[in-house]
């Protein structure tokens, strides 16, 4: 911490019991990387980008920095307005395409709950007023700005679609996504642009911690409803085939947040691509898969798959399944699948779930290296992971390995791996890319 100068740092925020949020008039903000609370250096701050949410986590209280002692201390009480209130720390979650360097600093031993799934991040005050959180952008996609998703648009363009392009069972579902979720792909798909979901599956090979459809123990809430009918394949091509061929950027992806594992449905899966490519060959059709069964990515990707998007929380076996806690197949297998994708010529991604302090270890990061060696990878995404931090860290394996800040971790995978696309949001597969 040398190099800080602790005056100049931003003031810590708290919040009362009600949610309102304040200032501290002295301490400065904290945040923690793991377990380790630590100051946040200015070179990791930004501001707060517009469409980023703020939270305060009830009966957790914050922890600021003394600027005068360079000490940390947890805030259990405070004065507001001539009364003591136990205070509560406050987060923000950053708008997509940002990737969190810091959690909040709070001391979560005496809750009684879990958190949603939101990725929780530290933030501050500025002298200025300016909400500082931590972090930095990866990558700008206009496709995926929050300014773009407008729902005065939306309802005029579901009801247009319905009478004039297709409805069904799958139609019905994906208008309470764009309706009630506010997914933005299933808003894509009614305002016939860009990345549109093709949701197939209701039944799933792993048991993730922060599975955003289901939640069987009920800690806390799932975010999305999961898909409880199986579409038909007739609905499934008159959808994906209209969009590849009327949307500019098209893409439509199999695997989404309200379904299983898709590859549970590789059958589906198979039959609908060979018709939707015997009508169109337009745009680009994307798997989002746990990668967990490489016969069945093969067989997808030959019958015209053009790109493949794996999810991983971490390189390390060990890791991988403390929290998918695969069921009937095993980290080797997803190794498999992202080398079976690279070597049939598919576009082949890997949806990293990153947390700092987990996925910033260098551990992790020669771990990573090698998977990219090994594979050919064409692309990472660094996609904060959506879950309460304690419930994370409480389960994931201890390690010695030095945590050297997710910015560093970004800057060694550049170095040590130049042919690889670094990047946060999926890709139209580039004429030359595909095979
Ligand atoms: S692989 Fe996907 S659907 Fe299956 S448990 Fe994990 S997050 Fe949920």
């Amino acid at each position: 911490m040398q190099d800080i100068d602790f005056g100049q740092l931003p003031y810590m925020l708290f919040a009362d019991q009600e949610g309102r949020i304040y200032d501290h008039p002295y301490l400065r903000m904290a945040g923690a990387i793991g377990e380790r609370v630590v100051a946040v250096h200015r070179r990791d701050l930004i501001p707060l980008p517009e469409f980023s949410k703020l939270f305060y986590l009830p009966d957790c209280p914050p922890i600021g920095l003394n600027p005068k002692t360079g000490r940390f201390m947890v805030v259990d009480s405070i004065e507001v307005d001539g009364r003591m209130i136990k205070p509560c720390a406050v987060a923000a979650f950053l708008e997509p395409g940002y990737v969190r360097t810091h959690l909040p600093a709070a001391d979560y031993d005496h809750r009684r709950y879990y958190l949603p799934m939101w990725a929780y991040t530290a933030v501050g005050i500025s002298r200025n007023d300016e909400y500082l959180g931590a972090g930095f952008q990866i990558e700008y996609c206009e496709r995926w700005d929050p300014r773009n998703f407008d729902d005065i648009e939306l309802v005029p363009a579901i009801e247009a679609y319905r009478s004039e392009v297709c409805s069904g069972t799958l139609v019905e579902h994906l208008t309470k996504c764009a309706m009630d979720h506010h997914c933005f792909a299933a808003k894509n798909l009614f305002l016939q642009r860009w990345e549109a979901p093709l949701p197939v599956s209701r039944g799933c090979n792993a048991a993730c911690l922060g599975c955003l459809s289901h939640q069987p123990q009920g800690l806390f809430e799932a975010s999305h409803d999961r898909l409880a009918f199986c579409p038909s394949r007739e609905e499934i091509v008159a959808i994906a085939v209209h969009h590849l061929q009327k949307a500019e950027e098209a893409i439509v992806s199999f695997g989404q947040g309200c379904e299983g594992e898709p590859l549970t449905e590789s059958d589906l899966i198979c039959e609908s691509i060979i018709h939707i490519r015997k009508q169109t060959g337009r745009g680009t059709i994307n798997l989002n898969t746990n990668g967990s069964m490489p016969a069945e990515v093969e067989r997808i990707a030959r019958c015209g798959l053009d790109s493949i998007r794996i999810s991983l929380n971490s390189a390390r076996p060990e890791y991988y399944r403390a929290y998918y806690r695969p069921k009937d197949y095993d980290f080797e297998d997803v190794m498999e699948s992202i080398k079976i994708a690279c070597g049939v010529g598919l576009y082949t991604m890997v949806n990293l779930l990153v947390f700092p302090g987990i996925s910033d270890q260098m551990e992790e990061i020669e771990a990573l290296i090698g998977l990219v060696r090994d594979t050919g990878l064409n692309f990472l995404h660094l996609k904060n992971l959506n879950i309460d931090p304690a419930y994370y860290l409480e389960r994931m394996p201890s390690s010695d390995s030095e945590a050297v800040g997710m910015k560093k971790m970004m800057e060694i995978l550049k170095s040590e791996c130049p042919n690889l696309e670094l990047g946060y949001f999926n890709q139209p597969v580039k004429m030359g890319i595909r095979r």
